[in-house]
Formats: structure tokens, sequence, C-alpha cells
């Protein structure tokens, strides 16, 4: 079996990009919840879901927050699975618009599904 250095160095690119791009799919994860559900929902450093209306009695709960946890990695996973895809065949931008464009189509269709607008 020969070594394919160019192939392995464009497999470790993509890789690293992967890897970086589910870093800041998780970093930024509950700045999206907050900006589509309009929950309350901040960075993990700016106080994570201190502020979000699951804790407020009397309001429609915010559809996200309140998954069990295996269906809040699920959501996560889902995005993470289009971004690799993406970066497989060498879609950079798509990759990264990924994070916003496929967890908006995931918030929208739970919040559709919760009658959180409702
Ligand atoms: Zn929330």
């Amino acid at each position: 079996m020969q070594f394919d250095f160019l192939q392995n160095r464009q497999f470790a690119l993509k890789f690293g990009g992967f890897l970086l791009l589910a870093a800041i799919t998780c970093a930024f994860y509950l700045d999206l919840c907050g900006l589509y559900f309009q929950c309350g929902c901040r960075s993990w450093w700016a106080g994570a879901a201190t502020q979000c209306n699951i804790h407020h009695a009397g309001v429609k709960h915010c559809p996200l927050c309140m998954l069990p946890l295996h269906e809040s990695l699920a959501f996560i996973v889902l995005i993470l699975t289009a971004q690799g895809h993406l970066i497989r065949r060498g879609r950079w931008l798509w990759a990264a618009i990924a994070f916003p464009l496929v967890a908006g189509l995931e918030a929208l269709a739970l919040g559709w599904y919760r009658g959180y607008w409702a």
C-alpha cells in the first residue's frame, strides 16, 4: 500500500475544517436558539439558558430547550452531519451556511410542531 501524501493532506484539511465548524456550531448553538425562538437563550459564556423562558410560568416555553438531552443531541448531530457531508464534497461555503440554515429549518419545524408561535 502506497502512502498518498496529497490525499492524506486533503483529508486532514477537510477533517480539520469539519472540527472547526463543529466547534463553532456547538459554541453558538444557544445563540441561534435565542435568535430563532426569542426565548432569552444566550451564549454559553453569557448565561446560556438561565434567562430562557422555560424558567418563567405563564408563557410558552422554548421548544428547543424543552427537548430531552438525546433529542437535543440529535438536533445538533443533524447539523454536523450536513456540514460533514458538504465538507467531504468540498462545498466549504455551504458547510458554513448549513449551521444557521439547517438549525433554522429544524427550529421552524420544531416550533411549528409544538405550536410555539401559535
Ligand atoms: Zn431557549
